[in-house]
């Protein structure tokens, strides 16, 4: 695939002065889809801290399907693809928040933003185990 059709940038829904495609976040790469959502370096802390404790090695994949598909695809875990899936949006919407509105949200508030959106899908799954903290025997 060409490697263009990674980038992000997007001229007509962004600030003219974004229309580089360099990270609006560390300035210090293009903002291909693989660096905003997993090798910025402000996006790396996140995915340490996160459940997952991955440590993001420079010099990788640097192809985002190709990690998402390592990482969580092929093990199968539903679960687990659903929680990186919102952190991922989690961390999309940071990357917004500052290009938008100049608020930089911290790499607590990028996981418990996941988490938020998480949650009532985890309780949704599991109504048993809800119950059956109140079961006594007859
Ligand atoms: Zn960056």
């Amino acid at each position: 695939m060409h490697v263009a059709a990674f980038y992000l940038s997007d001229t007509h829904c962004m600030p003219r002065e974004l229309s580089e495609p360099i990270c609006p976040c560390c300035g210090m790469e293009e903002e291909i889809v693989y660096h905003a959502l997993v090798s910025c370096r402000e996006v790396q802390e996140v995915w340490f801290a996160s459940q997952f404790g991955i440590r993001i090695i420079d010099g990788g994949a640097t192809v985002f399907g190709n990690w998402f598909q390592q990482k969580f695809l092929d093990s199968k875990n539903k679960e687990a693809i659903g929680m990186a899936c919102e952190i991922l949006w989690a961390i999309w919407n940071r990357r917004n928040s500052w290009v938008f509105n100049y608020q930089k949200q911290s790499m607590m508030q990028v996981l418990s933003h996941a988490m938020s959106i998480h949650s009532p899908l985890v309780m949704q799954n599991k109504p048993t185990a809800v119950r059956s903290l109140n079961w006594k025997p007859p």
